[in-house]
This record gives C-alpha cells, sequence and structure tokens, in this order.
C-alpha cells in the first residue's frame, strides 16, 4: 500500500497490530484533527509478524509524549519528519512515571474520583500512588 509522503509530522512505526486506535488517543487525534493522517494496519513485518504504522501530519510529537506508546506498544518507533526528511528517529521507552494521564483500573482507587493520576514504574508494571496497587502498564490507559 502507498501512503504520500508528509513533509511535517510524525510517523509511528512498528506498532503491534491492532493497537493504533490506542495510539491515536494517546497522541490526542480525534475526530477533529485538520490534518491527513493515514493509519495502515497489518502490515507485515519480519521482526513482529503483522504491525501497525500511523502517519501525522502537521504534527511534532515529543520524546516525552512519545514514551506514553510504550504503555501500549513497547517498542514503537518515532519518526520526526521535517521538510521531508527524517529528522529524528528514535525508539519509545516506558517513562519512569505517568501523571495526570490515563487512569487508575481499581475501582475502589480515590484518584478516580479526584480525577488526579500518579504512576510509577516498577519493573514492567506501575504502581498507583494513591492505592499503591501494581498494574500492566498496558490497563492505564
Ligand atoms: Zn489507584
Amino acid at each position: 500500500m502507498q501512503v504520500d509522503k508528509i513533509e511535517m509530522g510524525t510517523v509511528v512505526d512498528h506498532i503491534k497490530a491492532g493497537k493504533s486506535a490506542k495510539i491515536m488517543r494517546l497522541l490526542g487525534i480525534g475526530e477533529a484533527y485538520p490534518h491527513r493522517v493515514a493509519i495502515v494496519l497489518n502490515v507485515p513485518s519480519k521482526k513482529m509478524g503483522m504491525k501497525d504504522i500511523v502517519k501525522i501530519e502537521g504534527k511534532v510529537v515529543s520524546q516525552d509524549a512519545a514514551n506514553l506508546l510504550a504503555l501500549v506498544s513497547p517498542g514503537a518507533s518515532v519518526n520526526i519528519i521535517k521538510n521531508g526528511e527524517i529528522e529524528k528517529k528514535f525508539v519509545v521507552e516506558l517513562p519512569k512515571e505517568v501523571n495526570g494521564m490515563g487512569r487508575c483500573p481499581n475501582p475502589n482507587c480515590i484518584s478516580l474520583d479526584s480525577g488526579k493520576t500518579s504512576f510509577r514504574k516498577d519493573k514492567e508494571n506501575y504502581r498507583c500512588h494513591y492505592c499503591e496497587r501494581l498494574f500492566p502498564a498496558e490497563e492505564l490507559v
């Protein structure tokens, strides 16, 4: 499948197949986004079997924001495109802390009432600051 090159924006590659909708949500790309977005699903990949790719025109994602993507798709790679060229390329890494994002999966957690969230990475999981329970990364988003 051929997708037009973008002049300025972000390409997220090596997304676990089926996770691109969550990736878009984490990047804040919704119905109102005014520029071109290409989502390619189930692309054959030697390394992963199948992968998704998302190309977002007109939005440059910071490394901190991009690292949140590791919660749903560890190993995703991000290409920042400027003037039609790759300016920066990196693989997302699980953030040490997640603040003000996501939702505690514990239905009794007080953070659900306050709307505040704070999680700290503990090996491959995250611990909620409010109820101190440990959850797999993907359950936060
Ligand atoms: Zn909690």
